[in-house]
């Protein structure tokens, strides 16, 4: 979506909003980055190969173990790299397996 397009949009919405809930849509908003920057946990027995970031979501490549004892990846030569999709859905940060190649 066009930036320019979307805050003329959320400005036009705003206007209507009395002091109380836009003050509440500010600090929502301050939230919504806070997640952005807090960092995504990595998963013990993986390791990122490459994290590509676009607004809220960050897609993670990421070479995995899958847990069967004598599975090669239990001595080190992990499987993947595999693309994961990170984002905050309501506060609560969501994975997504994205396969391969992006999707
Ligand atoms: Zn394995």
């Amino acid at each position: 979506m066009d930036p320019n397009h979307a805050l003329n949009a959320l400005r036009a919405a705003a206007r209507d909003l009395d002091d109380e809930v836009l003050a509440r849509l500010i600090a929502d908003l301050q939230a919504e980055i806070d997640d952005r920057h807090a960092p995504i946990p990595v998963a013990p027995g993986r390791t990122i190969a490459d994290v590509q970031q676009t607004g809220g979501i960050t897609d993670r490549q990421e070479y995995v173990r899958c847990g069967k004892s004598g599975c090669r990846c239990a001595r080190g030569h992990l499987h993947g790299p595999y693309w994961y999709r990170y984002q905050s859905v309501n506060g609560k940060l969501t994975s997504t397996y994205l396969g391969k190649n992006r999707r």
